[in-house]
C-alpha cells in the first residue's frame, strides 16, 4: 500500500519526466495537476493512487465519458438535465470535442422509459445517442423489451456497436451477431487502439420477457472475459474497457479475480446506484441513471512500454451545460412528434398518484377486470409500474410513462390454491379482484372466500406469464394460458376515458371507489 508521501513523490517524478519528454515530442503532453486527497463527496474527481507502472515517455491520453440506464430520458428527468445539456456539459467541463481524445460509452438499458422513447420503441433515443457520438453500448436487459425484431432494427440504426462478452446463443455458445451484437470491438482514439467489450446482467434471464430469451444464455462474466479479452488484445487492443450492465457489487470482486487480464475500466449499470472505486489498476464506475449523471476516467498510454496509467476518474451530476444545438433539435422534434401523437387528453386528476401508491396499483388491476369482465382476479408485477401519474390533464403519454412496457394480458386458469401460492411466492404482487378478510382471501365479485379447489380466471401480463420476476408458477399451473392480445394499458386508458373526468369532476374519487370492495 502506498502512503501519501509516496504518492506526492511519484507525482513530482511524473511531472519532471513529462516536462523532460515534452522537449522531444510535438504531441501535446497531458497536463497533470497533482491534487489533494479526494474529497468524500460522491461527485468528486479522484486522482488515481500511485500506479506501479508510472509512465516514462511520450503519452497518449484518452478520456472515457460513461452513462448507464439512460432509459430514454433524452428530455431530462428535471429541466436542464437532458441529453443536449449533458453533451454541453461535457464540452464545457470535460473539454469534449467529437474529434478529441474521448470515448463516450453506455452501460445499456437505453430505450425503455418515458413516452418520448418508449412509444417509438427506442428509435428516438437511438437518434439522440448517434448525435451524441456514443462509441459503444452494453446490451442491457431492457434492450429486449420490444422483442428481438425491434432489438435488431434498433442496433442496425445505431452508428455505434453494441457489445456483450457473455450474452450467447444457447445452441453453440456463440455471440448473437445476427442481431448486431458484437463480442468486442477495437476502436482508434487519439492513435490508441481501444478494446471495448460489454457484460449483460444475469438478471436479464428473469427481468426481460423470457419469451425473447429462450435461445440465449448468459455466460459467467469471468469465463466470458477470459475468452473475449485475449481476442480483443489479439485484434490490437492496447487498452481494454468493459461497459458492464452489471452491478458494482458484482464487478468489484470480478475485477479483483481477473487482474491478469489488465482491464482498465469497468462501467457498471443496472443497479442505478452511483459508484466509484479503484481495484488495483482497474476503475469501476457508474454515475446516476436517466442521464442525471455520468462517470469519467482519463487514461494515459505509453506506446514504447505499453504501460497504461489512470490519471483521474470520478462521477459527476448532470448539472446541465450549454445545450448542444444539434441534439436539442432532435429532442425537440421528438417531443413535438410525441406531443402530437400522444398529447390526447383522456382524463383529469386533481392530485398526483405516485408509482408506488395503492391508487395506481388499484387503477391498473381493477381496470383490467372491468375491461375483461369474465376474469375473477388480476395480478401484476409492481416492477412494471414506472412513473407517477401526475396531477392535471391525464394524457396517453402519461399512461405510457406509467406502463412503458409493451405487455399484453394473458388469461390463466388457476385454482384457489395456486392463486395463493403465486401471491405468497412472488415479490409483493399487485392484486385486483380479491381482498383480505382476516386470514381469508375474498373475491370482490361474489363476496365468497377463495376456495383451494375451485378454478378461477386470472389476468396476468405476458412478462409474468413467461416467468419474469420469478412468476414461474403461472405457466407451470396453466401451460395453456390464453393470450388475449390486449395491450395491458388499453383497459386502463378505456376506464380513464369512460369517467369523462374534468377539473370539476376529477378522476381521484373514481379511483378511490375502485379500491372499495363491494
Ligand atoms: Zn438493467
Amino acid at each position: 500500500m502506498c502512503g501519501k508521501q509516496h504518492l506526492h513523490f511519484t507525482w513530482l517524478l511524473a511531472l519532471i519526466l513529462l516536462a523532460a519528454c515534452s522537449f522531444h515530442s510535438s504531441r501535446p503532453t497531458p497536463t497533470i495537476v497533482p491534487t489533494a486527497a479526494p474529497a468524500a463527496a460522491p461527485t468528486a474527481t479522484q486522482t488515481a493512487p500511485t500506479s506501479p507502472r508510472r509512465l516514462t515517455s511520450v503519452q497518449i491520453t484518452v478520456t472515457v465519458l460513461y452513462t448507464n440506464d439512460e432509459h430514454g430520458w433524452m428530455d431530462g428527468v428535471s429541466k436542464g438535465q437532458g441529453a443536449a445539456h449533458l453533451l454541453g456539459l461535457w464540452h464545457d467541463k470535460e473539454g469534449y470535442t467529437p474529434d478529441g481524445p474521448f470515448l463516450i460509452l453506455s452501460g445499456g438499458d437505453n430505450w425503455t422509459g418515458p413516452a418520448i422513447s418508449t412509444w417509438f420503441q427506442g428509435l428516438s433515443m437511438v437518434e439522440v445517442m448517434n448525435a451524441m457520438g456514443y462509441a459503444a453500448s452494453a446490451i442491457g436487459n431492457h434492450e429486449f423489451d420490444f422483442g428481438l425484431d425491434i432489438l435488431k432494427t434498433r442496433l442496425s440504426e445505431a452508428h455505434f456497436p453494441y457489445v456483450s462478452a457473455n450474452l450467447r446463443n444457447k445452441r453453440d455458445g456463440s455471440t448473437p451477431t445476427d442481431l448486431g451484437i458484437q463480442p468486442y470491438v477495437v476502436v482508434d482514439v487519439n492513435s490508441l487502439r481501444v478494446g471495448i467489450t460489454g457484460l449483460t446482467t444475469y438478471a436479464t434471464a428473469t427481468s426481460a420477457n423470457p419469451a425473447y430469451l429462450k435461445n440465449f444464455t448468459f455466460k459467467d462474466y469471468e469465463a466470458a472475459l477470459r475468452e473475449i479479452v485475449p481476442q480483443a488484445r489479439a485484434a490490437g487492443a492496447e487498452i481494454m474497457l468493459v461497459a458492464g450492465h452489471a452491478c458494482p457489487e458484482e464487478l468489484v470482486p470480478l475485477a479483483g479475480r481477473i487482474k491478469d487480464l489488465d482491464i482498465q475500466f469497468f462501467g457498471a449499470g443496472h443497479c442505478e446506484q452511483p459508484f466509484s472505486k479503484q481495484v488495483g489498476d482497474t476503475v469501476i464506475l457508474t454515475g446516476r441513471s436517466h442521464l442525471e449523471g455520468y462517470a469519467f476516467a482519463t487514461f494515459e498510454y505509453d506506446p514504447s512500454t505499453h504501460a497504461v496509467g489512470i490519471l483521474q476518474y470520478g462521477i459527476n451530476d448532470n448539472q446541465g451545460g450549454a445545450e448542444d444545438q444539434a441534439v436539442a433539435e432532435i429532442v425537440a422534434r421528438w417531443r413535438k412528434t410525441t406531443d402530437t401523437q400522444l398529447d390526447v387528453q383522456v382524463g383529469y386528476l386533481e392530485r398526483t398518484i405516485t408509482r408506488s401508491s395503492s391508487e395506481i396499483r388499484t387503477l391498473i388491476v381493477e381496470s383490467w377486470l372491468i375491461g375483461y369482465p369474465t376474469a375473477d382476479i388480476a395480478i401484476t408485477n409492481p416492477g412494471g409500474i414506472r412513473d407517477d401519474l401526475k396531477a392535471g390533464p391525464v394524457t396517453l403519454a402519461d399512461i405510457i410513462s406509467v406502463m412503458p412496457f409493451d405487455n399484453v394480458l394473458i388469461n390463466v386458469k388457476l385454482t384457489g390454491k395456486q392463486v395463493t401460492q403465486v401471491l405468497n411466492t412472488a415479490a409483493s404482487p399487485v392484486i385486483g379482484g380479491l381482498h383480505q378478510q382476516g386470514n381469508n382471501w375474498v373475491l370482490n365479485k361474489t363476496g365468497e372466500s377463495l376456495e383451494a379447489d375451485t378454478t378461477y380466471s386470472v389476468l396476468v401480463n405476458d412478462f409474468m406469464y413467461n416467468g419474469g420476476d420469478g412468476y414461474t408458477l403461472l405457466a407451470k399451473s396453466d401451460p395453456n394460458g390464453y393470450n388475449t392480445a390486449i395491450n395491458w394499458r388499453q383497459p386502463v386508458i378505456d376506464w380513464v376515458k369512460a369517467q369523462n373526468s374534468t377539473p370539476a369532476n376529477p378522476l381521484d374519487e373514481a379511483i378511490q371507489s375502485l379500491s372499495q370492495t363491494p
